[in-house]
């Protein structure tokens, strides 16, 4: 059995990330989405309505699980004996410290661990969650960037926080 782990912030989930999702799932026989909560960053939403869009979006989806973890990515992969690190690829800028933390995971786990990484849909280049952020917090239109559920729980953060 192939098991990879998709981890990230997805503070929210982009088209971008959910393309990197589904192109994943049928490469692997398992994938996990590990949603990552680290109390030194702040998030826009909290772990557990993250937990809960990365659910919902691929609940038809038989072999992708959702899961949280603090701390370091390469603890997990060890405890779980999991060897793959998905990772997406966009412009050159993600590239340097993508390369850094392919490298560093390789060496911690005594090079068990690797990194695949997928080139993002060109359609998807330019997409970022802080992109989408700035552009709801401003009352922007995100449809066609992120699945509805997301542009809907977006609508909503925004408002709540104006009012
Ligand atoms: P992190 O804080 O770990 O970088 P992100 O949620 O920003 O978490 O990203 C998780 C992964 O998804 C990263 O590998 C990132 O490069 C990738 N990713 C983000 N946006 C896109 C996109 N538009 N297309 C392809 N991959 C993406």
């Amino acid at each position: 059995m192939k098991n990879a782990v998709y981890p990230g912030s997805f503070d929210p989930i982009t088209n971008g990330h959910y393309d990197i999702i589904m192109r994943s799932s049928n490469l692997f026989d398992n994938l996990i989405i590990l949603i990552s909560n680290n109390p030194a960053k702040k998030y826009l939403f909290n772990v557990e309505q993250r937990v809960y869009i990365a659910k919902e979006l691929t609940k038809d989806l038989k072999n992708v699980k959702v899961m949280e973890h603090q701390g370091l990515l390469i603890d997990f992969l060890v405890e779980n004996e999991i060897y793959y690190i998905i990772r997406g690829l966009r412009a050159v800028s993600d590239f340097e410290y993508e390369f850094e933390m392919a490298l560093a995971n390789r060496w911690m786990s005594e090079r068990k661990v690797d990194t695949v990484f997928l080139m993002t849909d060109e359609k998807y280049f330019y997409l970022s969650s802080s992109l989408i952020k700035q552009i709801s917090s401003l009352n922007g239109d995100v449809s066609g960037m992120v699945p509805d559920l997301v542009s809907k729980m977006l609508k909503e953060k925004y408002n709540q926080e104006s009012q």
